[in-house]
Formats: structure tokens, C-alpha cells, sequence
């Protein structure tokens, strides 16, 4: 491990101890997958500073695009006028949001993600005149302070700044970990027992007539990379109709391209009333947003949503040449392929030595999640290989069990040419600290 430089050492010291960092490394250039720091370490970026530059760091055109931006117009502030850069991008926005349901062409541009999922409760709220939300437990939705209070996958998010907000219940998403049970359970119990859940949660803490909204992403990510089966986003919806409760996708983090297809709920065929996105959306530039029917959002009085920055000249035109690359370099395509390639990979790890660590694999396209042995089932493995006179191999892993994102990366470092000598060192030096989860 190198030691952190002077402007390392500087930020740690200026920085909120708040922020949190995983590595003391000060980044200087990105190159495609490849990030480079101010000691000239050349990194493989697995966290495409956490699921935002799908196409790569400083992708070419993304980058003429904003730079073109730059020289026209930077700023044109949304409550005074429209910027030609915010009209491009819905041209080229909303048929990729069609492919989600033809219904959601009605759009709010944010700056982030939390900004974008407090704008889809605003909208929910008061088009349905009703007040509570329903989340799901392992979800993540920010860290503002309405997103702080529905996101459940942690509770360094909400702790020491209570009380969150009201109006926020909580059920079960159907992951098998959150039910207790091992990870060969059938998809249709984990279904049934969260749709149960959720039943309950309406009839006994908030009932249909006050419950504006559920929310979730259908692939969860920070609680543990676990994509929604279909049949439980088609039993949301069925729920959703019966109640009159809007269904929202947050697709931030699984929405624009990152699972193969443009937003993961497609995979469900199942129409969001509400969708949400940021993060890949413009390759870095800070934009989010929410898309809904106009029949809903008509029901907004003007001036009620907006913001200096939002849907600002720069990450919009960065946002449509986005898209225009994924159609021109058949980025969607790639993706399913370079899936497959990975989740051949990772089956195969598994047969291994190495990858007798590795508990589950799991994802859609290239949201792709790797969950090790629980470390207390490790550490016992270990003490009976001691015991039995074996020398003891695996790196022990601190709560390692749903770092999932970090795990891929650690996955791939040991399975490099190096493994051997990479085990004899922790995995973890690649550049992940083990008590932190990438949101
Ligand atoms: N929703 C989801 C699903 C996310 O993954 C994130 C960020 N990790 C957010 C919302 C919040 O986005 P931001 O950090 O841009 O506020």
C-alpha cells in the first residue's frame, strides 16, 4: 500500500468526517475503464464512480458535447426559460422512457439522484392527496433528509440526525437474506412471503386510503445487488391497481443501459407510474430526473417543483450524446454480452478453490453482484482447517457479505494471473475498505 499523498493527507484533514472515503487515493484523469491517481497508480475503475460512467470515463463524445455546451450556454435556469439543450435531450429521452411505458412522458430534470426521488414523492403526495409512502427494507434513496428516512439498508444514514420524516413504512423486498433463509429458496416463496409482507403493512400500519405511493428499485442495489423477480413486480402492480397506490421504479442506479436494457423494469414488463433516474444517465455530469404521466403531473401547481441548477445546458447535452452513443455503438448489446462473459466468469470461479469464498452470484446485465461466506462461517472453517493441521488460505473478510460491488472487483483480482501472490495479501487492497458499501 502506498503511502496517501499530500493532497491525501490535506483532504483528510479539510474534508467532513462525514463524507467517508474508501481509499485515501487522489484521483487525477480517467481513461475509458481505467482511472489514474496523483502517484501514477493505474486503477481498474470497477465502480465507475458508483454505477455513473457506463460508457466509460471521459467518453469522447460525451465530452465534445459538453464542451460544445459550454461555449454556447451554461446556465439557463428552468423557471425562467427553456435551455435548447433541455428540449434536445427529452427528444432523445423520450423514446428511450417509452420503452418503460408509452404513458411516461411528462419530465421533471433534477441534479441528483436523492433530489429526483424526493420529486417523485412531492408528485405522488399531490396527485393521490394521500401522505405515506411504502420502501423497502435494504433499499437505498439517498441520503437528503426525506431519502435518508426511506432508506433501509443501513442505519449510518439515519442515525444521530432523527427523526426522518413521517410517512414512511417499511416491507420486505424478496431477497432471502431479509427473510431469513438460505440462498436456494425458490423465487416463488421469496414472492409470496414478501407480497404477504406487504399485505400486512397495509392493513395493519398504513392503510390503502393513506398510502400515496410504493417504491422500489427493481434491482436493489446497495442491500444486496438482488434483482426484483418479475412475478413480484407484477404483484406490485396488481397491488398498486387495486388501491389506487402509485408504483415507482427508481431505476438510479439500475435504469440507463446498465442492466441491457434502457430501465430494468422492462425485464417485468411492468409499467412504472413514476420512474426515476440519474446516476449514467450523462456520464458524470450531475443530472437526475422523474418521468411520469401528464394526467399526473398536470395536477402540479407551476413553480412548484424546480431548482437554479436543475436540468442545467451542460449535463443535458452531455446526457443526449449518452444516448445517442449507446444507439450508435450498440452500447446495449455489449452489455449483454460482456454479462454473459462475467457471469460465465464468475460460475466458474466458483468451482475453485478460490471461489469456495464466494456464496452467491447474482444480477442482471452488468449490475452484477458477488456475495462471499459470511466471515463468522469462515473463521470457524478456518479454525477446523487449524485444527486439522491445514494451512488456513482465505483472506479473512471483514462483514463482507453484501459488499457486493466491492466483491466483484475482489473477485476478478484474485482470479488474475497473479491471484497466488495477490491471496497472500487481502483482496481488499484493491482498493475497497471492508466496512463500506458502495451506494
Ligand atoms: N437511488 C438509488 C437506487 C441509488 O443507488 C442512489 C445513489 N447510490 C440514489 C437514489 C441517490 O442518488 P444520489 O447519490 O445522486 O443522490
Amino acid at each position: 500500500p502506498l503511502q496517501p499523498s499530500a493532497d491525501a493527507q490535506f483532504g483528510a484533514r479539510h474534508i467532513a468526517k462525514g463524507v467517508g472515503r474508501l481509499t485515501n487515493h487522489v484521483l487525477k484523469r480517467g481513461q475509458g475503464s481505467w482511472i489514474f491517481t496523483d502517484q501514477n497508480v493505474k486503477l481498474l475503475d470497477f465502480t465507475t464512480g458508483i454505477g455513473v460512467v457506463g460508457l466509460g470515463h471521459c467518453h469522447p463524445k460525451v465530452t465534445a458535447a459538453a464542451q460544445e455546451q459550454l461555449g454556447n450556454l451554461v446556465h439557463a435556469q428552468i423557471n425562467i426559460g427553456h435551455s435548447e439543450a433541455y428540449i434536445a435531450l427529452l427528444r432523445a429521452l423520450l423514446p428511450k422512457l417509452a420503452l418503460a411505458h408509452p404513458s411516461l412522458d411528462s419530465v421533471f430534470l433534477w441534479n441528483s439522484g436523492a433530489e429526483a426521488v424526493e420529486a417523485a414523492i412531492k408528485l405522488a403526495r399531490g396527485c393521490t392527496g394521500k401522505q405515506n409512502v411504502v420502501v423497502m427494507q435494504g433499499s437505498y434513496h439517498g441520503r437528503t433528509l426525506q431519502t435518508a428516512g426511506m432508506t433501509k439498508s443501513k442505519t449510518v444514514y439515519s442515525a444521530t440526525f432523527h427523526p426522518v420524516p413521517p410517512g414512511i413504512y417499511t416491507t420486505a423486498f424478496p431477497y432471502y437474506a431479509q427473510h431469513g433463509l438460505p440462498p436456494s429458496t425458490p423465487e416463488s416463496t421469496l414472492v409470496s412471503a414478501s407480497l404477504h409482507q406487504l399485505n400486512l403493512v397495509l392493513s395493519q400500519q398504513t392503510s390503502p386510503r393513506d398510502t400515496a405511493a410504493i417504491i422500489l428499485e427493481p434491482v436493489l442495489g446497495e442491500g444486496g445487488y438482488v434483482p426484483a423477480p418479475a412475478s413480484f413486480l407484477q404483484g406490485l402492480r396488481k397491488i398498486c391497481d387495486q388501491h389506487d397506490i402509485l408504483l415507482i421504479c427508481d431505476e438510479v442506479q439500475s435504469g440507463s443501459g446498465r442492466t441491457g436494457k434502457w430501465w430494468s423494469c422492462q425485464y417485468a414488463n411492468v409499467r412504472p407510474d413514476i420512474l426515476i433516474f440519474a446516476k449514467g444517465i450523462a456520464n458524470g455530469l450531475p443530472l437526475s430526473g422523474i418521468a411520469s404521466r401528464k394526467e399526473l403531473t398536470d395536477k402540479q401547481a407551476p413553480g412548484s417543483m424546480g431548482g437554479t441548477y436543475a436540468g442545467n445546458a451542460v449535463a443535458c447535452a452531455a446526457a443526449q450524446a449518452v444516448i445517442k452513443t449507446f444507439d450508435e455503438e450498440r452500447v446495449l448489446d455489449n452489455v449483454a454480452e460482456r454479462s454473459a462473459e462475467l457471469f460465465e466468469f464468475l460460475h466458474n470461479l466458483r468451482k475453485t478453490e478460490a471461489g469456495s469464498l464466494i456464496e452467491d452470484v447474482r444480477g442482471l446485465g452488468l449490475m452484477v453482484g458477488v456475495q462471499f461466506v459470511l466471515p463468522s462461517t469462515l473463521r470457524q472453517q478456518q479454525a477446523a482447517e487449524r485444527g486439522a493441521g491445514k494451512k488456513g488460505q482465505a483472506p479473512v473478510l471483514n462483514d463482507a457479505s453484501q459488499n457486493t460491488a466491492a466483491s466483484a472487483a475482489a473477485a476478478a483480482h484474485a482470479a488474475s494471473k497473479d491471484g497466488e501472490e495477490d491471496a497472500k495479501h487481502s483482496p481488499w487492497e484493491v482498493g475497497i475498505a471492508p466496512r463500506m458499501q458502495v451506494a
